[in-house]
């Protein structure tokens, strides 16, 4: 039974990479009908965020992928949060100790800075390991007393791995293949510190086994790391996972790593939701903010890293799920591409009902009319909006776009285009115009089909060019050459509108 967990550390917002992270662990969850499971990553107290948490959580639903099992939620092999499990992590730590394959060190960080200098003046590397372990303040070096003499005193220590000479590792990556390692280049790495908190590689482990973890999908960044992982299972004696390392997520220009910085400069937002911290963050505008719709960001991230090998590219989550795997997912980095997501999103916008859009759209409409209405604001019915919206969603990529796309619906012209006016207004305009006015004031039946039958019966039995009707008319109407049919905008419009509007253009 698949079990895989997204493990994010609560130190701020939620970077587009740890969405995507979550993503895959999702898919890969339901296309084995197994469970996809939050944990919190909060054993580093000095990066702790206020908030952070419930906004790994809002975001999480708000894309669709929501976890089964986590805080107050199918908490059975709880809690989900590592503060809450500290005390289960020294006693592994000393189970550690005492195989053989973890000792304590005593070394001040002042020590450790001077080794690290030192190499460096000797263009060396330095690597707490095998080959100067002895050398340094640690149980290896030290007598069995003068330790215990170190820790009755209370002196600070750490915990390290004890990691062998010599040896060639073999590692599985599910994405990468195998990987060999040579275990001299490794350090001996803290997995706990005196102040009882363990490193991010012990509890990451032991809570990897005890959660009863099948498959660890995860970011690039922590394939150094693997190694170390490795060694932890055997040295446990326990049965490890299989890993996957997904690529890592490039900048647009294909050079370099994504940034939070990217996002600014390239004004696109690199945060799913918006987020908001008083201490430490500005607040920095996020996807959903910026109008993106969850199931374009799904679509987009999904293929950060993975194709279908198809040339599909329109997936709904539940197509993902059924399409995916790790197999298919690439090695090398994954181009981020703004371009990318409006495209997806301007998709999902053609997929919702009008109905739907109009209701998000009706706030914006109602605003911009009572601020620019002369006579008061008047309320502007739904239905109304929702028509208007299934005539213009197709130029649009966001909802922020309907109102530069749709105002004429809603109230005059404020302006007409200059250039257009030059193209289209001649000296006969005025007296076709009146015309018109006369033909619409006479209508009864107010209706889309009547005013075409009778204002395009009226142009071909005066033998007038269509353009010097209808260019003037749009102008009248939208305020530039744009828009879609006239006499469709007539009448929503309505006649006296219309024949206001054609009064405004030619007087
Ligand atoms: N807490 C780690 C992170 O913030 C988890 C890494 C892992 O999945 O092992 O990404």
């Amino acid at each position: 039974k698949v079990r895989v967990r997204f493990a994010p550390s609560p130190t701020g917002p939620l970077h587009i990479g740890g969405v995507r992270t979550a993503l895959f662990n999702y898919l890969f969850a339901k296309k084995h009908q197994g469970t996809f499971i939050l944990r919190i990553e909060d054993t580093d107290q000095n990066r702790y965020v206020e908030g952070a948490e419930q906004y790994i959580i809002d975001a999480l639903n708000w894309c669709g992928i929501p976890f089964d099992e986590g805080i107050n939620k199918n908490e059975k092999f709880g809690p989900y949060r590592q503060s809450e499990r500290k005390h289960l992590y020294k006693q592994y730590a000393d189970e550690l100790i005492a195989s053989g394959n973890a000792y304590y060190a005593f070394d001040t960080a002042e020590d450790l800075d001077f080794h690290r200098t030192d190499h460096e003046a000797k263009g060396k590397t330095f690597i707490y390991n095998w080959h100067n372990r002895l050398k340094l303040s640690n149980s290896l070096s030290l007598s069995a007393e003068e330790v215990q003499a170190k820790l009755d005193a209370g002196d600070e220590y750490v915990i390290r791995f004890k990691s062998p000479q010599d040896e060639t590792l073999h590692l599985k990556d599910i994405i990468r293949g195998d990987i060999k390692i040579d275990t001299n280049i490794l350090d001996d790495k803290v997995l706990f510190k005196s102040d009882g908190m363990p490193t991010y590689h012990l509890a990451n482990i032991v809570d990897d086994h005890l959660m009863e973890i099948t498959h660890v999908i995860r970011g690039e960044e922590w394939l150094p790391s693997l190694a170390l992982h490795y060694q932890l299972y055997k040295a446990f004696g326990w049965e490890a996972p299989e890993f996957a390392h997904l690529p890592l997520i490039l900048k647009p220009t294909g050079k370099g790593k994504l940034s939070k910085r990217d996002g600014d400069k390239l004004g696109f937002p690199v945060f799913p939701l918006q987020w908001s911290d008083p201490v430490t963050y500005e607040v920095s505008r996020g996807y959903k903010e910026d109008g993106y719709f969850p199931e374009a960001m799904i679509n987009f991230l999904a293929f950060l890293g993975w194709n279908p090998g198809t040339e599909q590219e329109i997936f709904s989550l539940k197509e993902l799920i059924a399409a995916f795997e790790l197999e298919r997912v690439n090695k090398s980095g994954a181009r981020f591409d703004p371009d990318k997501i409006k495209w997806f999103n301007h998709h999902y916008m053609q997929e919702q009902s009008n109905d739907a859009l109009a209701e998000l759209f009706k706030p914006i409409v109602d605003e911009n009319v009572t601020l620019s209405a002369v006579e008061g604001s008047h309320d502007i019915d739904v239905n109304y909006i929702s028509i208007v919206i299934g005539m213009i969603k197709e130029r649009a990529t966001f909802i922020s776009d309907f109102w530069e796309l749709s105002a004429y619906f809603f109230e005059a012209p404020k302006s007409f285009d200059e250039k257009a006016t030059k193209k289209a207004l001649k000296e006969n305009t005025a007296d076709i115009m009146a015309s018109i006015k006369a033909i619409i004031n006479g209508i009864e039946n107010f209706s889309t089909e009547t005013l075409q039958t009778e204002i395009k019966g009226w142009i071909t039995a005066n033998n007038i060019g269509f353009g010097q009707v209808m260019m003037p008319l749009r102008i009248a109407l939208v305020g530039a050459l744009q828009g879609p049919d006239v006499f469709d905008i007539m009448y929503m419009i309505g006649k006296a509108e219309t024949v206001k509007r054609i009064e405004a253009l030619v007087s």
